[in-house]
């Protein structure tokens, strides 16, 4: 029989099995924050997590257009993208071109406006079609490097891009960024989507973070030729796990054929304020509340 840590020992002290114990899965977390090391000290206000359960969902569309709405505001940002194995901010800012300077011993961001800045794996990859195949540690050195190799300056926000799920890079930026504020969990109405969206949603809470807020994605979709609204992935779902986790919810933004392009031509949809719509009002709307919230 499996023998379970009943004692309440810490996870070093145990010497029971983790398969079938109770407290395994709390354990292994334990274990895993306690072999990091200490946070990283750069200068900046608030670190901002952008996750979700599923990929596809809009997580890196909703990081860009966050970093575009706090630079907005005024604000000084950092945007990273840990997305290592899809790394796609680059692409949707149109700086999929760019490589990293070094400046001293410094890796120099590349700066998007003169109040955006930008990290990716992407920036040190030969071209688009490369993928990157490191596991684990080489991730976590990465991030290591992305928070205090890198010569951010001084900042308001850094908005941090994950990929989706709740593994290794959420888990590292979490220990490893100081004055995390939050995080945000992106997902569309459908269950397939907001069954993974719960999880993150308690994985941030496990972590003893803040839950900025859900934000609907891909909710509803108006009709180019009549104009009628189609439920594509369906609606109301976001809200549904908001209000059952007891979560702010920060608003639903329809498909917008519109928003994939701006994705593609890299123009983040958000500054595109000439071609106001239902949409962009929608993502306004969302941006506004999430800065509201992390604004607090
Ligand atoms: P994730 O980061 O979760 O994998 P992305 O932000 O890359 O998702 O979005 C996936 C694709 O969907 C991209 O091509 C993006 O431009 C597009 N997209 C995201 N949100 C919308 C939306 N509301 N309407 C239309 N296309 C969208």
């Amino acid at each position: 029989m499996v023998k379970t840590n009943t004692k309440q020992q810490t996870p070093d002290e145990c010497s029971h099995e983790c398969t079938g114990c109770p407290s395994a899965t709390s354990c292994t977390e334990a274990k895993v924050g306690s072999n990091l090391p200490p946070k990283v000290d750069i200068d900046v206000k608030h670190v901002i997590l952008v996750l979700s359960g599923k990929g596809g969902v809009g997580k890196s569309t909703v990081s860009v257009n966050l970093a575009f709405a706090l630079a907005n505001h005024g604000y000084q940002v950092g945007l990273m993208d840990l997305d290592m194995h899809g790394p796609n901010i680059p692409k949707m800012l149109g700086i999929e071109d760019q490589k990293f300077a070094m400046i001293g011993n410094k890796i120099e961001p590349v700066h998007v406006t003169g109040t955006l800045s930008v990290v990716s794996i992407a920036f040190v990859l030969p071209d688009t079609s490369t993928p990157l195949i490191w596991r684990g540690p080489m991730k976590m050195a990465a991030i290591q490097q992305f928070l205090e190799d890198v010569n951010w300056g001084s900042l308001d926000y850094i908005v941090v891009d994950l990929p989706p799920g709740t593994g290794d890079e959420a888990l590292t930026i979490a220990q490893l960024a100081p004055n995390v504020r939050g995080a945000v969990v992106v997902t569309t109405p459908q269950d397939v989507a907001t069954l993974d969206a719960r999880k993150a949603v308690k994985f941030v809470e496990k972590l003893g973070l803040p839950v900025l807020g859900i934000i609907e994605n891909m909710s509803g979709m108006l009709c180019p030729h009549c104009g009628k609204e189609i439920d594509l992935f369906g609606k109301g779902g976001g809200k549904k796990i908001a209000v059952d986790l007891n979560v702010p919810f920060l608003g639903a933004i329809p498909i917008d054929i519109e928003m994939r392009i701006a994705g593609d031509e890299g123009r983040p949809f958000i500054i595109r304020r000439q071609e106001v719509n239902t949409s962009w009002e929608s993502v306004n709307k969302v941006m506004e509340a999430l800065i509201k919230e992390v604004e607090g």
